[in-house]
C-alpha cells in the first residue's frame, strides 16, 4: 500500500498512542494546525480520547486496533516510550510511517543500552553496571563501591523501580525487592542542579533546540521547572551538542527530552532521555511561540521545524493529586496559565494539570 509523501496536509489525521496528558495536549495542538486526531488507548475515557476526533480502543499489542489506528492515520507517534516495539514494526507493515522510530524507543526502553548509546554518541553518563540476578548484583556493587542507585533496566518512570543501596551486600534483597528483574547499579551523580533539554529533529535533519530547564523533584515526580534556566552560555552549548549528538545518533524525527546533572565542576551527566514530549518542557507552551506539542506534530507530521526562541521566564508547578482543587484561585491571576487534564480522580501524587506561571525574561 503506498500512501502520498508527506508532509500530512491539514484535514488529515495524526495517529497518537497513548491517551494521557501528554496525548492530549498533542492532540489539541494539532488540532489547531487542522488535523484530526485517531488515539489508541485502552481506556475508552481517557485525557487524550476526549478531544481527539477518534479513539480506538484496545491494547498496543492488539493486531486489530493496530489496523483500525492505519486505516485512519497514515503518520502515528506516541506520549509514551514502553510502547511495545512490535506494535510499531506492525504499524510500519500496514504502511504507517511511525516517529520516533523504533531505534529510539529500543534505546529508551532499557537503562543500559540508553547509556550505552549516550557514551557512544558523546553523551556523558555516571558510571553503570549491569546485573542480572543477586549474585551478580552484590559483585556490581562491590566492584563500584557503595552508595550505589539500582534501578530496574525496564519500565521505571518518576522514580518508581530504584533504590539507594548503603551497603554493597544489601544488593541481592535489594534486587529481589525490584522484583527480581535486570537492574543496572549507578554512580552517584553529585549534582548541584537537574536540568533538561527539549529538542527537536524533522524529517529533513533540521533541527530545533529549546533553552535549557531547571528542574526540582520530590520523591521522584517532577515538581517544578524553571526555564529558561539561568546558565552560562557555555552550559548552554554543552547541553546544545549533547542534545545534536542524541538527535544525529539515534537518527531522530521528533522531539525528545533529555534529563540532566550539572556537577559542580560545570559538566553535565545524560541522566536519560524519553523520545516524547517531556513534562519538563511544558514551559513551552507559554514561553515560546511554537511549544513542544506542535513542535511535535510539526516534525513527525514532516512540516518545517518551530523557532524556540523565549518570550517569556516561566515558573511551571505539577498539580498533583488534589492541589487541582487549586483551579478557581489560580484562574483568578492574571500571570498563571492553568493547563488541567481532565483526569476524573485525583490519587496522591497523580499529575492532573499544571500551571505556568509568566515571570519577565
Ligand atoms: P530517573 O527515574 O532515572 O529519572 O531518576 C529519578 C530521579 O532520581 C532523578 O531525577 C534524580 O533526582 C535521581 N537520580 C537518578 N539517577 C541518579 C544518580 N545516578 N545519582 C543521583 N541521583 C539520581
Amino acid at each position: 500500500m503506498s500512501s502520498p509523501p508527506l508532509p500530512l496536509r491539514p484535514g488529515e489525521t495524526l495517529g497518537i498512542l497513548g491517551g494521557g496528558q501528554l496525548g492530549r495536549m498533542l492532540a489539541l495542538a494539532a488540532g489547531r494546525l487542522g488535523f484530526d486526531v485517531a488515539v489508541l488507548e485502552r481506556d475508552a475515557d481517557s485525557p487524550a480520547g476526549r478531544v481527539a476526533a477518534h479513539v480506538i480502543v484496545g491494547a498496543y499489542d492488539d493486531p486489530e486496533a493496530l489496523k483500525a489506528l492505519a486505516a485512519r492515520a497514515r503518520v502515528v507517534t506516541y506520549e509514551f516510550e514502553n510502547v511495545p516495539a512490535q506494535a510499531v514494526l506492525t504499524l510500519q507493515q500496514l504502511g504507517v510511517e511511525v516517529a520516533p522510530g523504533p531505534e529510539a524507543l529500543a534505546v529508551a526502553q532499557d537503562r543500559i543500552t540508553e547509556k550505552q548509546f549516550l557514551n557512544a554518541a558523546g553523551a556523558p553518563t555516571v558510571a553503570f553496571r549491569s546485573a542480572d540476578t543477586p549474585d551478580e548484583a552484590v559483585a556490581a556493587a562491590e566492584a563500584m563501591g557503595a552508595p550505589v542507585l539500582m534501578k530496574t533496566r525496564r519500565e521505571g518512570y518518576d522514580g518508581k523501580g530504584q533504590r539507594w543501596i548503603e551497603h554493597a551486600r544489601d544488593a541481592a534483597e535489594v534486587f529481589r525487592a525490584l522484583g527480581g528483574r535486570p537492574v543496572i547499579l549507578e554512580a552517584p551523580a553529585d549534582f548541584t542542579r537537574e536540568l533538561s533539554i527539549i529538542a527537536a529533529r524533522g524529517r529533513d535533519g533540521a533541527t530545533a533546540i529549546y533553552p535549557l530547564a531547571e528542574n526540582h523533584h520530590e520523591g521522584g515526580i517532577l515538581r517544578r521547572t524553571l526555564a529558561p534556566a539561568l546558565v552560562s552560555t557555555a552550559l548552554a552549548e554543552q547541553a546544545e551538542r549533547i542534545a545534536l549528538r542524541v538527535l544525529e545518533g539515534l537518527g531522530y524525527v521528533g522531539v525528545i527530552g533529555i534529563e540532566l546533572f550539572e556537577l559542580p565542576d560545570g559538566r553535565l551527566l545524560v541522566n536519560e532521555i524519553a523520545p516524547r514530549v517531556h513534562n519538563s518542557g511544558h514551559w513551552t507552551q507559554d514561553g515560546c511561540s511554537v511549544d513542544q506539542f506542535e513542535q511535535q506534530v510539526r516534525a513527525v507530521c514532516g512540516w518545517p521545524l518551530g523557532p524556540t526562541t523565549p518570550h517569556a521566564r516561566i515558573e511551571m508547578l505539577n498539580l498533583l493529586g488534589d492541589e487541582v482543587d487549586q483551579w478557581g484561585r489560580l484562574a483568578h491571576d492574571p500571570d498563571s496559565r492553568l493547563h488541567l487534564y481532565g483526569k476524573r480522580t485525583a490519587q496522591p501524587g497523580r499529575k492532573m494539570g499544571h500551571v505556568n506561571k509568566l515571570r519577565p525574561l
